[in-house]
């Protein structure tokens, strides 16, 4: 039988989880093993400085206080014991679209996934006031039910964003570019200390029509594949052309 993990990073109490764990359920056997809190934007973090505790929290469910990246390793060397079939991640509360990616854990998941050599997808959808799951999970469904038919390729993985509005049909997309702004609020703390908040200011994506901003915009599901290698293969003459020395003397 098919072995299924999933993981998110806003927590194991999470209903994006849940709904996700119940679209795929039909396919096989789901084992769910995530953050036991919020751990948005975090990235593939992988802890290392402190013990990680696990919780079976209800049948084959999991929390680990530790990051998307950590569950993953945790399932499948410890309670799977073995690497599972398919990796699943999310379904996120809000896009993880564009340059965006770089921050999210549950891209991270997925990507740890394809890491191991599992074909791996991560879900997410429009940040909205009142989450209803239902369009997102199955988007999530029709798309796992075709990679476990199909397969994906070594070290990539599928990052998936599902809009508020009715869904148009799905659409293969570039990771969009927004022009970088992160915003710094500074304030102080009932002790007079400074502090910086860090949020997400207003930017602008740069247009492309081929994107996952534009597809979600337009209605449609974005699937991106994505890599785990971030070489520039393009960029290697430029390095090459900087004519660095063989060989480094130092003083
Ligand atoms: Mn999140």
């Amino acid at each position: 039988m098919l072995r299924i993990l999933i993981t998110n990073d806003d927590g194991v109490r999470s209903e994006g989880i849940k709904a996700l764990a119940d679209a795929v359920a039909h396919l096989g056997e789901v084992t769910v093993v995530a953050p036991v809190g919020e751990s948005s934007a975090i990235g593939h973090a992988l802890t290392l400085t402190r013990p990680l505790r696990l919780e079976e929290v209800a049948e084959r469910w999991f929390a680990v206080d530790g990051t998307p990246t950590d569950c993953v390793n945790i399932a499948v060397s410890k309670i799977l014991g073995a690497r599972p079939g398919l990796v699943l991640s999310g379904i996120n509360k809000g896009y993880n679209i564009g340059d965006d990616v770089t921050y999210s854990g549950t891209v991270a998941g997925a990507m740890e996934g394809a890491l191991l050599g599992v074909p791996s997808i991560a879900v997410s959808q429009c940040r909205v006031p009142v989450y209803d799951f239902r369009q997102a999970a199955a988007a999530a469904r029709t798309i796992a039910e075709a990679v476990v038919e199909r397969g994906l390729a070594p070290r990539m993985f599928l990052n998936v964003n599902v809009p508020p509005v009715p869904m148009q049909g799905f659409r293969t997309t570039v990771q969009a570019r927004r022009n970088h702004m992160t915003q710094v609020l500074e304030g102080v703390d009932p002790r007079g200390r400074t502090y910086f908040w860090i949020s997400e200011a207003d930017y602008e994506w740069v247009p492309d029509e081929r994107s996952d901003f534009h597809a979600v915009k337009q209605g449609f599901v974005s699937v991106t594949p994505l890599l785990v290698d971030l070489t520039s293969h393009e960029h290697l003459p430029l390095v090459e052309g900087l004519s660095l020395p063989a060989g480094v003397g130092v003083d």
